[in-house]
């Protein structure tokens, strides 16, 4: 899960990272109150989860309360990179002297983690990376080591940090290391890290990126996730706790581990091309050990979805038999009641499959459709779901 600025610093802020002092409006005339209260200059920064904000005009320095609101009124419903702003940071404007660029990322081609740092801040990071390379210091970092403050150090020096900046940004790569380990964080980035006027480093933007697989030992990180941008049906699998990811197409999917179900991806969006451009409106894998309840909750989700106009469930038996699985189906459909309506395309294939054929024969439910091949029930899902429209 990426965070928004104010998140991202908020966190920072825990961790005693410096950070401006700010708050979030949703409106101009709140705009204008932290304005006031926080006194003298302020930034006003749109709220999405997209960088080059700056560039495109959503983020503007305001004199007093009056035209931080006018900034806000600018700002609020802008448009940056397809994505609308709903609130704005309003926080104490900083006097820059220099802008450097720092991160924490999980390195996955290393396997470890990496440290990057450039005192070229305040522009994209891929734009240094590719203008001027040997000015971007990438140092991986041994996690069982992690990042004392000499470490921090070293990777300010890298960094080519000038002399008066080392201190500071020292201390707060260090703290920012405690950020990413502690939250579990995949990325942690400041871009642009200053120097202030004054001597100070402080973090002027921030991006981070949870790791969601560590969500279970973090209870305040569900509190952070953008309830308005999830797509409903992801949120109800997730809170079902099935690995479902919602696409474009009409031919809904469920089936037992992740490769089976990539491949029947494949082969139905193949089929499609012959029945009127059927395509998968899903990723589900309901894994092993599938059991009805598993099952109904797989179809409760894609039947939820009104572009799905048929279903193609396709499971190899293997811990779990095919006899279970055409329990698991007949039950499911039962638990649904009438709510199943739409073809469901049957594949079964692998452990006990003579059995769970009978099971679903004997069951003989209107909706289901047995096939006894992978492509041949692609073929039949996509011809079902053309009929539909
Ligand atoms: P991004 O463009 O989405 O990465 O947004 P940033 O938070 O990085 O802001 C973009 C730029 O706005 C920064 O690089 C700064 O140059 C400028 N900026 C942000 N906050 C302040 C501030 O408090 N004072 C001044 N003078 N400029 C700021
Ligand atoms: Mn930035």
């Amino acid at each position: 899960m990426d965070l928004f600025e104010h998140q991202a610093k908020e966190i920072f802020a825990a961790y005693d990272v410096p950070v401006p002092t700010g708050r979030i409006a949703t409106t101009p005339e709140e705009a204008r109150a932290i304005a006031d209260e926080l006194t003298g200059k302020v930034v006003v920064k749109a709220q999405v989860k997209a960088g080059g904000r700056g560039k495109a005009g959503g983020v503007k320095v305001a004199g007093d309360g009056a035209e931080a609101e006018q900034h806000a009124k600018a700002i609020l419903g802008m448009d940056i990179k397809g994505l609308t702003v709903h609130k704005v940071l309003v926080e104490q404007a900083s006097d820059i002297a220099e802008e450097y660029y720092a991160s924490f990322l999980l390195d996955r081609s290393n396997r470890t983690f990496l440290a990057m740092c450039s005192s070229e801040g305040g522009m994209e990071i891929e734009e240094i990376a590719v203008s001027r390379p040997e000015m971007l210091a990438r140092i991986a970092i041994d996690p069982l080591v992690g990042v004392d403050r000499a470490t921090a150090r070293s990777i300010a020096e890298q960094g080519h940090l000038p002399e008066q900046a080392l201190d500071g940004a020292a201390e707060l790569l260090e703290k920012l290391w405690t950020v990413f380990v502690k939250e579990d964080a995949t990325l942690v980035e400041v871009n642009p890290l200053i120097l202030t006027g004054d001597g100070k480093v402080v973090a002027l933007d921030g991006k981070v990126t949870l790791d969601d697989n560590a969500d279970f030992r973090h209870d305040s990180h569900a509190a952070l996730a953008d309830k308005g941008a999830v797509d409903p049906l992801e949120q109800l699998a997730k809170e079902k706790g099935l690995n479902y990811v919602k696409l474009e197409g009409n031919v809904g999917i469920i089936g037992n581990g992740a490769g089976l179900v990539m491949s029947t991806l494949d082969v139905v969006t193949y089929a499609g091309e012959e029945f009127g451009g059927a395509k998968p409106a899903n990723f589900l894998d309901i894994g092993g050990g599938a059991s009805a309840q598993v099952m109904a909750d797989g179809l409760s989700v894609i039947l939820g979805d009104p572009s799905v106009k048929s279903v193609f469930v396709n499971i190899f038996g293997g811990i779990t038999s095919c006899d279970a699985v055409a329990n698991g189906i007949v039950q499911a459909l039962a638990m649904l009641e009438g709510s199943a309506s739409k073809p469901l395309v049957v594949r079964l294939d692998g452990n006990n499959v003579e059995e769970g054929r009978r099971i679903l024969a004997e069951a003989d439910l209107p909706v289901v459709h047995l096939e006894d091949t992978m492509d041949g029930a692609a073929r039949r899902a996509a011809e079902l779901a053309q009929k539909a429209v």
